[in-house]
């Protein structure tokens, strides 16, 4: 394999950001210095512009009104903001939160905080394909719900949750609803209000704008939602986010928003198209090769496969000098966990292990899929004709009677 060709199908880790929103914000370095919170100024007038125009693109994006928009370091300073926030202005109606299973560790880590602090949290499971059951969310709500917290789509399956029918639910019982949107805002249509959420998380580096900056709706009328601040000093973004704004992050956020708004449609279809060849080149040519999740409500440039009997890690070492993908997400695969959130699909561990995901961008080039398709039938039937499993399997040994030894 050639060692100069490099292909990225991480973009749920990050995606690279866009050169037309660098060209946006490099002025905003040097020839605007200006901190937007400086009324008395050109310099400060002209971050402010910036920032307010950004706020703009950005709440036409996902439809609310601009005041809406707390710009934060990223989604899990959102999520924390909005969980902990909720927690502690609302702690006088009660302390329970429920959430899912497969959420990210920053909505889960935030939780069983929360729970040393007195909160009771509901987990509520998800089945084989990755989506949770209403009846049991609304059996779990009581009257001393104050929030609900579902992602909107998954970050290391894609898979989509009924986000309609659980505002709903939530709206029916007066409950707040939050959403960690980080994964669907700028590559599907997001508009929060129409489905009755009150606080969503999101941020600029997984929609083709810069690292570092990120947003929290709080919805402001019908009901108004109020937040505790977590970082105090100052009181910018209406007192529930101090600190100097990030004016070029904001303004690239800004424009990413923007570019995604006329752009994501177009990019959707052409990148199911890509991923829809390589999940069946690669369905159909290997055997013991499965998709983990609904196919039916998931992102269009996501899929994650099982490959059975090889082990992911190891896989990804046959071509990882070339194409980047992941097993797990980006903040688990650090530590070699298995994926608690194929596990909760109730994968076995085999399967666990032997999964990766790929995740496809607006760079992605049908030339890198080709590439992808060639280097994984290589990996795959590589590992495989070493492994002493796979050839019990194909002798018909019935893998799960096998007594393994613990050395
Ligand atoms: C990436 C991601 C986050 C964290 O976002 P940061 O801006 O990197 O803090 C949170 N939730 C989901 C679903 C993500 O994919």
């Amino acid at each position: 394999m050639s060692k100069e060709r490099l292909i990225y199908l991480d973009n749920n880790a990050t995606t690279p950001t866009d050169p037309r929103v660098v060209e946006t914000m490099l002025p905003f370095f040097h020839e605007i210095p200006g901190n937007a919170a400086s009324r008395n100024h050109p310099f400060g007038w002209s971050a402010a512009e910036g920032v307010d125009y950004a706020r703009d693109q950005i709440a036409d994006l996902i439809q609310v009104d601009n005041k809406e928009i707390i710009f934060t370091s990223g989604a899990t300073e959102s999520n924390n903001l909005a969980i902990k926030g909720v927690f502690e202005m609302y702690g006088r109606k009660g302390n329970h939160i429920i959430t899912v299973t497969t959420e990210h560790k920053a909505v889960l880590d935030t939780c069983q905080n929360l729970e040393r602090r007195g909160a009771e949290v509901t987990y509520l499971n998800v089945n084989e394909h990755g989506l949770i059951n209403l009846e049991e969310l609304e059996a779990a709500i009581t009257d001393k719900t104050i929030l609900v917290s579902v992602m909107w789509a998954n970050n290391e399956t894609g898979v989509i949750q009924p986000m309609k029918e659980i505002g709903e639910i939530c709206n029916k019982h007066g409950v707040l609803f939050m959403s960690d949107a980080t994964q669907a805002v700028g590559k599907i249509p997001v508009h929060p209000k129409e489905l009755g959420i009150h606080l969503m998380s999101f941020t600029a580096h997984k929609m083709y704008g810069p690292k570092g900056v990120g947003a929290l709706f709080v919805n402001r009328k019908n009901p108004r939602v109020k937040v505790t601040a977590q970082i105090d000093g100052g009181g910018h973004e209406r007192g529930m986010r101090s600190g100097t704004l990030n004016v070029p992050g904001i303004v690239g956020f800004g424009k990413a928003a923007e570019l995604a708004k006329k752009e994501m449609a177009a990019d959707a279809e052409r990148l199911s198209k890509l991923r829809d060849k390589l999940e069946k080149a690669l369905c159909e040519t290997l055997e013991e090769t499965k998709v983990n999740g609904t196919t039916e409500y998931r992102m269009p440039h996501v899929t994650n496969i099982s490959f059975k009997h090889v082990e992911g890690e190891g896989l990804m070492m046959t071509f990882n000098q070339n194409i980047a993908v992941s097993s797990g997400s980006a903040c688990t695969s650090a530590s070699l966990e298995p994926s608690y959130v194929l596990v909760a699909h109730g994968l076995g561990d085999d399967e666990v292990h032997s999964s990766i995901r790929f995740s496809l961008g607006r760079f992605t080039t049908e030339e890198d899929i080709d590439f992808t398709i060639e280097a994984l039938q290589k990996g795959v039937n590589h590992m495989r004709d070493l492994s002493p499993i796979w050839e019990m399997f194909k002798e018909g040994v019935d893998l799960n009677t096998v007594e393994w030894s613990e050395h």
